[in-house]
């Protein structure tokens, strides 16, 4: 979501006349985008804040905005305070405080173009992006902001709002916009993805939305993330079976194994429930890859429930799991109610076990790919190697002289590890 954020302001940056630079030192502008998910996240970016103090103290005219989630949407006046070198503060997703920023100093300003483009970047809600991507192939568009699922651990309702979907023509027009500029993949984002359109007068579904996302010509993929168990509906499954653009690659988070801890994290499912989505995901949609995500040490989680989590992964060998240790966030209502009893080495050494057991079974799964061809699109070329993904989303790269960019490719698999495969290109003289 915050990749998304900052290519939109980017580009209406872009679109005010500015270029990227790769040093701060030389830049007019510089926006540090925040998450705060985690307390390490949030370190991190109070971090990189106060490593900037320093330029603007050599340069006045620089303008610092702090954007995303440390800002929140409620704004924060303590922020401003501590930090007093920010000259703008902007909630998560909206780019207009900087805009307006600067088209208040436009007077003063030969940087920045008109007012009047200014006011047509204003008035279009940062809806179109910019007309050069450079070689963007796989692109974010996000369809629900904010989230209003309470779970007890998130802050994420707090600083991103409550829920609501961007109206469907406004989506599908940003999606033809970016494949006109050769975009290849569209990735649709959400906290809980699979409510699109609940809150919109005509109820739109995420289904409907995919079919007609499909039929936009140079198109090749299409994505979405994340879902939330209790959301999936069978319409979704069986139109990701059923469209051969949209990808075979279900992001849905269990977060813990035991019931008494998923009912203290709020998640609204138990482990059985959960079992039985995954039953219904893999026989509905054949050969999909599944990721999930987990946190370690909830207050309150003893070593039996822990191993619950442990069974439940080992048996169900997703292909991917985003492992977190729990870290209590000011405002939340597990920060507020409960504990954080469980010691930072004990939530260490659950995290380590899982990710013992998460290595281990992706490395089986992926392993089945050793001398087995597989599709891939191709996203970049870094170190002399491409860089491109299945629809399954597995990681793979290939040795070329040959322009691969934007091209879908079938690969000879030589060599395969637990978060990525190796091959060469099946057909070298097409
Ligand atoms: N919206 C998605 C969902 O419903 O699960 C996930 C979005 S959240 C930004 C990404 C992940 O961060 C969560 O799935 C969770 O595992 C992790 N996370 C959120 N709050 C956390 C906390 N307080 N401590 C540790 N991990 C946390």
């Amino acid at each position: 979501m915050n990749v998304a954020d900052s290519r939109r302001l980017a580009s209406a940056l872009e679109q005010l006349g500015f270029d990227p630079t790769t040093k701060p030192k030389e830049a007019d502008v510089i926006v540090l985008n925040t998450c705060v998910v985690r307390q390490s996240a949030e370190e991190k970016a109070i971090g990189r804040l106060s490593s900037l103090k320093p330029l603007k103290a050599n340069n006045p005219d620089l303008v610092i905005n702090l954007m995303g989630c440390l800002v929140g949407v409620r704004g924060n006046q303590k922020i401003r305070e501590k930090f007093p070198w920010v000259d703008v503060l902007s909630p998560p997703s909206d780019p207009e405080p900087l805009i307006r920023f600067l088209s208040e100093r436009n007077a003063k300003q030969t940087s920045i173009k008109k007012q009047t483009e200014i006011n047509t970047i204003l008035d279009n809600g940062f809806n179109l992006p910019h007309n050069d991507l450079g070689h963007l192939i796989s692109a974010y568009i996000p369809i629900v902001y904010g989230c209003s699922h309470a779970c007890t651990y998130c802050i994420i309702p707090a600083k991103r709002g409550i829920e609501h979907s961007r109206p469907y023509e406004e989506v599908l027009n940003e999606a033809y916009s970016l494949v006109n500029q050769g975009v290849k993949e569209i990735t649709l984002l959400g906290q809980i993805v699979d409510r699109y359109g609940l809150d919109l007068p005509e109820k739109p579904t995420l289904a409907q939305l995919l079919s007609d996302l499909h039929e936009i010509k140079d198109l090749k993929r299409i994505r979405f993330l994340t879902s939330h168990p209790n959301w999936m509906t069978d319409e979704l499954l069986e139109t990701v079976a059923r469209l051969p653009k949209v990808c075979e690659h279900i992001e849905v988070p269990i977060q813990a194994g035991d019931d008494e801890i998923l009912h203290a994290m709020g998640r609204g499912y138990s482990a059985s429930t959960y079992r039985q989505l995954i039953s219904k995901i893999r026989e509905t949609i054949p050969g999909v890859s599944i990721a999930t995500d987990i946190i370690v040490g909830f207050p309150g989680e003893t070593e039996a429930q822990f191993q619950k989590t442990y069974c439940l992964l080992e048996e169900l060998r997703l292909d991917v799991a985003h492992l977190a240790r729990y870290s209590p966030r000011t405002g939340t209502f597990s920060a507020r109610k409960m504990e954080d009893d469980v010691p930072e080495s004990e939530k260490m050494r659950r995290f380590r076990l899982l990710e013992e057991l998460q290595k281990k079974i992706a490395t089986e799964i992926n392993a089945n790919f050793l001398g087995q061809s597989i599709t891939v699109l191709f996203e970049e070329k870094s170190r002399g190697r491409w860089r491109g993904r299945t629809k399954t989303n597995k990681l793979v790269f290939v040795e070329s002289e040959k322009d691969l960019l934007g091209q879908e490719c079938d690969v000879d698999v030589y060599w395969t590890g637990p978060w990525s495969m190796v091959g060469t290109l099946a057909h070298p003289s097409a």
